[in-house]
């Protein structure tokens, strides 16, 4: 049973492997293209601050393996965005997201009422990060 314990077994992020990772995309995030710094990893620095992690391309949870192969760089909000959400569910959460987009941006009720919901949303996640730290 000695190969069932090495492939579950959790990989160890070295120094090394880190950079090989950063470097598949010359250090910028593989969902937004946003540039990364690569001394802010694996821990939440705030938005825009270039903060990444290392993504598995396909989840651990959906078949994917702990390898440095199977690793790209992600900025921390978009690797937060993704959590285990399918391809299929996250397409749709991007296109619900530029219907919600022009509605806040023309100010329709509909938008003034998103923009409520999601202010509200913002505001409690930094409240539980804020006790969390
Ligand atoms: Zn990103």
């Amino acid at each position: 049973m000695a190969d069932t314990k090495e492939s579950t077994r959790k990989l160890r992020l070295t120094e090394t492997r880190r950079q090989v990772i950063f470097d598949k995309t010359g250090g910028h995030c593989h969902f937004c293209g946003d540039a990364l710094v690569f001394a802010l990893r694996g821990k939440w620095h705030g938005p825009g601050t270039g903060a990444w992690e290392a993504d598995h391309v396909v989840q651990l949870a959906r078949g994917g393996v702990d390898v440095v192969d199977n690793y790209l760089p992600a900025c921390s909000e978009c690797n937060r965005a993704r959590w285990d959400n399918s391809g299929k569910r996250l397409r749709h959460l991007l296109a619900l997201g530029i219907v919600a987009y022009r509605e806040i941006d023309r100010e329709t009720n509909t938008g003034k009422a998103l923009k409520l919901a999601f202010d509200r949303a913002e505001t409690a996640t930094a409240s539980r990060r804020a006790r969390r730290e």
